[in-house]
Formats: C-alpha cells, sequence, structure tokens
C-alpha cells in the first residue's frame, strides 16, 4: 500500500484512531491513536497481517464490507483488548481507492464509546432508581418540562385530591398554583432556569375539588427521561397551617376574653382581689386598688401583709384572724358567701360584704383564690338609722294606742245604760283596732331590737304543755273550739316564757288563719332524745313549694296575689324562728298546697 502515501500520512497523524487494510484484509497501518486505544503496535506484535488480532475484521464486519463491497459501514463492536479490558467500539469503514480509482483497501475510525455508554447507562439506572424513588416518597412531586406537567408522583395525586395522573400531567404548571402566588411561582422557575438559587417558598396548589392545598415548595433543575426538566418537592403544611390558624383563633380569643375581663373588672363598682395558692395578691381592680390605698396593682403583697397594714375586724369590733378571712378561706378550697368585715382605710370604718371562693387549674388543682368585696358602709348605716326610727316610732305609738285601748275598754265596762249599743259596737271595734295596732307595734318593736341585736331573753323554766294549755286558751274566742290539744307530754324547758308564748300563738294564729273555719287546727307536745317538738298542724291551704323556701324571711308572705291573702305583715315567722334559735333550738315546716302544714319547733330540755 505504499501506493497511498498521502493515506498514510493523515491517518497516521490524526489524533482520531484509525486503521487500514489492503484488499487482501491485511493491516497495513494501525496509527498511533489506535494503538493506544487497541494496545496493540509494534510493541505488541503486531507486524504483518494482523487481522485476526484487532478482531475487527470478522466476517461482515464493517471493514470487511467496505473492502469487499466497496461501500461505507459503521457498526459497533465489543473489542478485547490484550490487557483484559473490553472496549464499545465504532467502527466507522471506508473504502480506499488507488490513484486510478481503483479499490485497494479501506480504512477504519475507531471511536471509543466504552465511556459514553457507561455514562448513558449510568443515567438510565439513575432515572429508574429515582422514579421508583418518586413513586414511593411520601412527599409531593411534579415534573415540568417545557411549561407542562410530565410528571406527578402518587403521594402528590393523593394528597391533592387527583384520581390518576392524567388529571394533571399535560397541565401548565402554573395553572396548578392559586392565583395570587403564580407571579412569585413564575419568577421562581425564571430564576431557577438562569441557575440562581431559589429558596423554598409557600404556595397553595390547586386540589381536585376546586379548593386550594397550602404547600412548602422547592424547585431544582433535573434530567427526566433523558432531558432537562424542573423537579417540583412539596411539603404539604395543611395540619401545620389549620394548627397555627387555631393556635390564633384560641390566641385571639384568650385576648378578646382577657380584654373583656379587664373591661368588666375596670368597671366594677365592687372590689376584686386575687391571690395565688401562696396568698400573695397578684390581681386587685381599681375599686380594690382604692380600698388598699394603692393606685397600680400591688406587687406579691401577702394576705398577712394586708391584715398588718388595714385594721380589719368583725361587725362586732373583734379582730379579724388570718385564717378566717375570707381568701385565706377559699384558699382551703372552701366557698365562702357574704361574710361582712369592718375595714379600717385612712381613718374611716368602712363595712364590706365579701364572698370568696378557690380558683382550681384544668386538672382541678388549687391554684389561688379569688374575693369579691362590696362596700355596703352606706347601706349599712341606712338599715341602722331604719332599725332606730322603727324602734322609736315603736315606742312613740305604743302610748297613744295604749291610752286609746284604756278609753275603749273603759267605755266597754261602763255598764251604765248610757252606753247604747251602737256605742258598744263602735268602742269594741275600737279595741279590737287598737289590738290589732299594738301587736304591730310589738312585732316592729321586736324586729328592730333583734336587728339592733337587743332582744333580750329571761332564762326561767318553762313548761311547755302549760304553755301550750295557755296558748289555746288564750285564743278560744277565736278558734271556736277548733285547737284539738293532743299529746302534751312534760317538757321543761329554759327561755323566756312570753316570748316562747309568742311564737306558739304565732303558729296557732297563722294555723287557723289559713284554713278553713271549722276545721281542726292540732297542737301537741312531744319528747324526742334530749329536745321537746312542739307541733302545729293545720288542714288548711297549705304553701306552694316553690315559695317554701322563703317562709322564714322576714317580710315574706307566701300567699299575696292569691286569693288565699289574709293579710298580715310577714314578721311573725321571722320573729318565732330568732326567738326559738336564741333559745337554742329550731324551726321547721312541712306543707303540702291545698292540704295543709304542720309547723314544729324543737327546744333543748331542762332536763
Ligand atoms: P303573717 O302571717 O303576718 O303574714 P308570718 O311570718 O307569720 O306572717 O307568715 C308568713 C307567711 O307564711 C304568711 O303570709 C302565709 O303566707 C304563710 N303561712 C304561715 N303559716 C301558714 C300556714 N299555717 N298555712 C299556710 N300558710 C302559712
Amino acid at each position: 500500500m505504499k501506493n497511498l502515501p498521502s493515506v498514510e500520512a493523515i491517518l497516521a497523524t490524526s489524533p482520531m484512531a484509525a486503521v487500514a487494510v489492503d484488499r487482501a484484509g491485511v493491516v497495513w497501518l494501525v496509527n498511533p491513536a489506535a494503538e493506544r486505544l487497541l494496545g496493540v503496535g509494534k510493541d505488541h506484535g503486531l507486524d504483518g497481517p494482523a487481522a485476526h488480532l484487532l478482531g475487527l475484521f470478522g466476517q461482515e464486519g464493517p471493514l470487511e464490507a467496505a473492502v469487499r463491497a466497496g461501500v461505507p459501514a459503521c457498526e459497533e463492536r465489543f473489542y478485547h483488548r490484550a490487557d483484559g479490558a473490553v472496549l464499545d467500539l465504532r467502527v466507522d469503514a471506508r473504502p480506499l481507492a488507488d490513484e486510478a480509482g481503483e479499490a485497494c483497501g479501506a480504512c477504519a475510525w475507531l471511536t471509543d464509546l466504552t465511556e459514553p455508554h457507561a455514562v448513558e447507562a449510568g443515567m438510565r439506572q439513575a432515572e429508574v432508581s429515582l422514579r421508583a424513588f418518586l413513586d414511593h416518597t411520601p412527599e409531593l412531586v411534579a415534573i415540568h418540562r417545557g411549561g407542562r406537567v410530565v410528571y406527578v408522583n402518587p403521594a402528590a395525586l393523593k394528597h391533592l385530591g387527583y384520581q390518576c395522573a392524567d388529571e394533571i400531567v399535560g397541565r401548565s404548571p402554573l395553572e396548578m398554583v392559586h392565583p395570587d402566588d403564580r407571579a412569585l411561582i413564575s419568577s421562581r422557575i425564571d430564576q431557577m432556569q438562569r441557575g440562581w438559587p431559589v429558596p423554598l417558598v409557600e404556595e397553595r396548589m390547586l386540589r381536585g375539588d376546586g379548593s386550594w392545598l397550602p404547600m412548602n415548595v422547592a424547585a431544582l433543575p433535573a434530567f427526566f427521561e433523558g432531558e432537562p426538566a424542573v423537579l417540583v418537592l412539596g411539603i404539604d403544611i395543611s395540619d401545620r397551617k389549620r394548627a397555627e390558624a387555631e393556635r390564633e383563633r384560641a390566641l385571639a380569643d384568650a385576648q378578646r376574653r382577657a380584654a373583656e375581663l379587664e373591661c368588666v373588672l375596670r368597671s366594677m363598682v365592687d372590689a376584686v382581689f386575687v391571690c395565688d395558692a401562696q396568698g400573695r395578691l397578684t390581681l386587685a381592680n381599681e375599686a380594690g386598688r382604692a380600698l388598699l390605698g394603692v393606685s397600680v396593682p400591688p406587687a406579691s403583697l401577702s394576705l398577712s401583709d394586708l391584715l398588718r397594714a388595714k385594721t380589719i375586724r368583725w361587725l362586732d369590733g373583734s379582730p379579724a384572724l388570718l385564717e378566717k378571712l375570707p381568701l385565706a378561706r377559699a384558699l382551703t378550697g372552701e366557698v365562702v358567701r357574704q361574710v361582712e368585715l369592718r375595714w379600717t382605710s385612712e381613718g374611716r370604718d368602712l363595712t364590706l360584704l365579701t364572698s370568696a371562693a378557690p380558683l382550681r387549674g384544668e386538672g382541678g388543682q388549687l391554684i389561688g383564690a379569688v374575693e369579691v368585696a362590696r362596700d355596703v358602709t352606706e347601706l349599712a348605716e341606712l338599715e341602722r338609722l331604719k332599725d332606730e326610727f322603727l324602734l322609736v316610732a315603736a315606742h312613740e305609738l305604743r302610748t297613744p294606742v295604749t291610752i286609746t285601748k284604756g278609753y275603749a275598754q273603759a267605755l266597754l265596762r261602763a255598764s251604765s245604760p248610757l252606753v247604747e249599743e251602737e256605742a258598744r259596737r263602735q268602742a269594741e271595734a275600737i279595741n279590737r283596732g287598737s289590738d290589732r295596732i299594738g301587736r304591730i307595734v310589738q312585732d316592729l318593736l321586736d324586729l328592730s331590737q333583734i336587728h339592733l341585736d337587743r332582744l333580750e331573753l329571761a332564762r326561767d323554766l318553762v313548761d311547755l304543755a302549760a304553755l301550750s294549755r295557755e296558748a289555746a286558751q288564750s285564743l278560744a274566742d277565736r278558734s271556736c273550739g277548733r285547737i284539738a290539744l293532743g299529746e302534751l307530754a312534760e317538757a321543761v324547758v329554759i327561755g323566756d316564757r312570753p316570748r316562747l308564748a309568742q311564737v306558739l300563738a304565732n303558729l296557732l294564729d297563722n294555723a287557723l288563719k289559713y284554713s278553713p273555719e271549722g276545721s281542726p287546727v292540732g297542737l301537741a307536745v312531744r319528747r324526742r332524745g334530749a329536745c321537746a317538738v312542739v307541733e302545729v298542724e293545720d288542714r288548711g291551704v297549705g304553701i306552694s313549694v316553690e315559695r317554701q323556701r322563703r317562709i322564714f324571711e322576714r317580710f315574706y308572705r307566701a300567699h299575696t296575689d292569691t286569693p288565699h291573702d289574709r293579710g298580715g305583715m310577714g314578721v311573725g315567722l321571722f320573729l318565732s324562728r330568732e326567738i326559738v334559735a336564741r333559745h337554742g333550738g329550731s324551726m321547721g315546716f312541712v306543707s303540702e298546697e291545698g292540704r295543709g302544714s304542720t309547723f314544729w319547733l324543737e327546744l333543748p330540755l331542762a332536763r
């Protein structure tokens, strides 16, 4: 082949590996690049016909085809190098012609595809792995290329509520983003395509049902199916968002409630104090601070400090002990209602009506106590003045009533014929009227005495059986024989005879008043253990259940606005119970509307 020196020169200097064969298929040239690639040459024993060495010219090989058929042929073949390496070669063979244009062999360019093929295979493998990963990752993944979604993983379908990938694949990624977030997302895609880093952003993605799913989204460049694409990785943050919204709502709620409470506390006339479980004041509203004589909330003032700083006494003037203060009692878990205190503040004596209750945490543990105190100084003073007035008025009334009654009785006693029948009736009316006024006056007197704590009681031995007989006897005129004495056991108590008689008279009077004419009223005295029990029973109108609770209250009348109203001031039972209580006893009743009532009193026996 020495007749092709130009070919030889070109091939010998080419950086590409090349070999040339003659018409017989004998290798006559292996250029240096091919020697390096194939690991052959003179040093490797390549001298003379070496087609067998090359292994490139086997039957139907491209060089063979180029020599035999005189046409170019290209093929990829494996080449087993002497050092054991297997090369993946592309053999690009061309026929060669001599100067006369006669076919004289062929040459082949050898391209080593081993590495590119390995890279390709690696990439294919990587893609398979990536696909498997994307199909199973719980995060949301979508891939888009050229402005269209090309892949969406099962997790994304599930979170976004789509049935199959076809519902998303092919759509524009921006179309899947909330309109308000689109500008941000398209600028991110832009940035990413320029190779700039794109931070994580929050966006809302369209769900199958038309709602928007909040997500944290990262985008990164990727290869998908061998081509560059954008991989979008999303994390569903709807739970976090819900929790945030819940927290914000709860916070707003708590702030609103705190503001409401603050407003209520500020506008309250009553003083409010709150202390912690150790008894240190943690809150005092404006009224409370005014009582304490401070303008800012006291910082950790303890109850004992308070007791030292203020003179706190009970209404009778005795000093209050720390553990008896309402707040201190509430700290032991007790609910304290309506306790009156005298509180000396800046030289002024105040009367406070206080209530306190324990404060408990969610687990029920005691975390403090709250006290509400109302300044009732003026009310108490008014009440005192009213009682004082009643006392004075009753005293004042007593004298003219006594005089009127005296004259009426004198008139009645005079058996002179001068006193005509009509005048007698009038005198009797005056007499009854003055009795009635006298009773009212007496009731008012008793009432104010009790209220001012000035009721004095004798301590005599009183035989209740005898007293009952006398009570029945003294009402004989009115009762017309209706009072039926039952068991009258021997029962002697220590007490004030006239006051106890007053109680019995009141009970009998009520029983007669609130039962029909002719119906019997029972009176009995029994012994029960160390007590004597007096019972007055009637078969009258009774008292409705809802009114029974208040029956012993001052001025309460259970039959106002009913056909059974019999007048009266509603003080008899109040006085009776006070009198019995001051004898160390108690009073009660059972009653059924329309069937009658039984009132009873119980007193300790003297022996
Ligand atoms: P007064 O009889 O002067 O109104 P009381 O204090 O004695 O006052 O009685 C209060 C109220 O209790 C009465 O107004 C009446 O409504 C009711 N009451 C008292 N005793 C009886 C009774 N035996 N039966 C029915 N109601 C009674």
